[in-house]
C-alpha cells in the first residue's frame, strides 16, 4: 500500500471521474479521444474510473490502461451502486483544482471540456453540459424525461436548469460541497443544482452510444426519477392534508343534506350504490396516500442506517482517497480495502 501511495498521482490540476458499468468495449475508445484533449488544455490530470460492479472485461480493461498510463486510475465496487453513487465515489477519489464528470460511452464528447476548462479558468465554478436535444434518446424515453422534468419544475423545491445533466466540470469547492453531503439517495442533478456556486451552460450534442445499450432500464429509471421527485419535494406528503380536508368538507355536506332529507321526507333505503362507491373512494384515497408516507418512511429508514455509500474492492493505480480529509460524517462512515 506504501508503494502504491508513492506513486499514485497526486493532486492534479483536472481530475476526470468517469462511471463505468460494463464498458469494456467504450474505455479504451474514450481514452483515446480524451487523453488527447487533456493534454493540450491541462497542466496536469488524472482520471478516476469508478467501476460500478461491470461483470463483463471492464476491470481488465482498466487493469490494461492504468499499466499503459499511470494517470487512469480506478476504483472498483464490490457491486453494482448505480451510477449515482460511483459518481459521489469518484468525488471522493478525485483530488484536483477540478473536477470533471463524463459517461464512458462517448455520448459527451470529450472535445468540449476544452470549453469547460476555459470557462472554469474565467472563475465559474459549476461549468455544466447543456445538451441542445435528445435525439440520441428513444421517443418514448424523450416523453418520460419531458413528463419527469415538468413535474420536477412544479413541485421541485429546487429549479434544474434545462438540458444539463451530469456531463460537467466542478471547481473543487463545488466537489467538496457535493462530498459533504451525506445522503444515500442522491439525485446528482438536483444536488448540482442545490450547492449553487457560480454556474453556466455549455451547449453540446449528445452523440449516439460507441458500443453497447444504455444501462438504464425503465425500472431503473423509474426509481431514479422517484428519487429525483422525493428528495427535492414534500409535496406529495402535504398534499394529502388538502386532498383530506376537501374529502372532509364534502362529507359534511353530504351529512347536513341527508339529515335534512330525512326529515323533510323521512327515511329512505336506497343509496347502496354510493356507499360503496364513496367506500372504495376513500380506501382508495387512504391507501394512496399510505403508500407515499411508506416511500418517504422508506427513504428515512435508508438514510438512518447509515450504511456506508459503496464499498470498494479494488484501487487501481492507487487513486487519491481523500476519505481521512476532515469532512463531514460520510466520509468518516465509509469503508474500502
Ligand atoms: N453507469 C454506471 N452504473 C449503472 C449504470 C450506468 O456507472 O448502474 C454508467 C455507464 O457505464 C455510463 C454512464 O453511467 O458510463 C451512463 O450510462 P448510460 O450510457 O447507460 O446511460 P444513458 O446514456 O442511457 O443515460
Ligand atoms: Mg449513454
Amino acid at each position: 500500500m506504501m508503494d502504491a501511495l508513492a506513486v499514485r498521482p497526486r493532486h492534479s490540476e483536472i481530475a476526470v471521474v468517469v462511471p463505468v458499468y460494463n464498458e469494456a468495449d467504450n474505455i479504451e475508445l474514450l481514452v483515446a479521444r480524451l487523453v488527447p484533449v487533456l493534454e493540450r488544455v491541462a497542466k496536469s490530470f488524472h482520471v478516476v474510473f469508478v467501476d460500478d460492479g461491470s461483470r463483463d472485461a471492464t476491470l481488465d480493461v482498466l487493469r490494461r490502461v492504468h499499466a499503459a498510463d499511470a494517470r487512469m486510475t480506478a476504483v472498483s465496487f464490490s457491486r453494482n451502486f448505480g451510477k449515482e453513487i460511483a459518481i459521489a465515489a469518484g468525488l471522493d477519489h478525485a483530488d484536483a483544482d477540478a473536477v470533471v464528470i463524463m459517461d464512458a460511452d462517448l455520448q459527451h464528447p470529450p472535445e468540449v471540456i476544452e470549453a469547460f476548462i476555459a470557462k472554469w479558468r474565467e472563475g465559474y465554478k459549476n461549468v455544466f453540459g447543456q445538451r441542445t436535444d435528445r435525439e440520441a434518446d428513444s421517443p418514448l424515453r424523450r416523453m418520460f424525461a419531458k413528463r419527469f422534468y415538468d413535474l420536477f419544475s412544479l413541485f421541485g423545491e429546487t429549479p434544474l436548469p434545462e438540458g444539463a445533466g451530469d456531463f460537467r466540470l466542478l471547481d473543487h469547492t463545488a466537489v467538496e460541497a457535493l462530498r459533504a453531503m451525506p445522503e444515500r439517495a442522491r439525485f446528482s442533478k438536483g444536488l448540482y443544482a442545490w450547492i449553487g456556486f457560480k454556474g453556466i451552460g455549455v451547449p453540446f450534442e449528445v452523440a449516439e452510444r460507441a458500443a453497447g445499450t444504455s444501462k438504464f432500464s425503465y425500472r431503473k429509471l423509474t426509481r431514479f426519477a422517484l428519487d429525483g421527485l422525493m428528495s427535492f419535494s414534500t409535496l406529495p406528503l402535504m398534499v394529502w392534508t388538502y386532498v383530506g380536508t376537501i374529502i372532509s368538507v364534502f362529507a359534511l355536506c353530504m351529512a347536513i343534506y341527508f339529515v335534512g332529507q330525512t326529515m323533510i321526507y323521512g327515511v329512505d333505503v336506497p343509496g347502496f350504490a354510493s356507499t360503496i362507491v364513496s367506500i372504495m373512494f376513500l380506501g382508495g384515497v387512504q391507501l394512496l396516500s399510505l403508500g407515499v408516507l411508506g416511500e418517504y418512511i422508506g427513504r428515512i429508514f435508508a438514510e438512518v442506517k447509515r450504511r456506508p455509500l459503496y464499498l470498494v474492492g479494488e484501487r487501481i493505480g492507487a487513486p487519491a482517497d481523500l476519505a481521512d480529509d476532515p469532512l463531514p460524517p460520510r466520509q468518516r462512515s465509509r469503508m474500502g480495502v
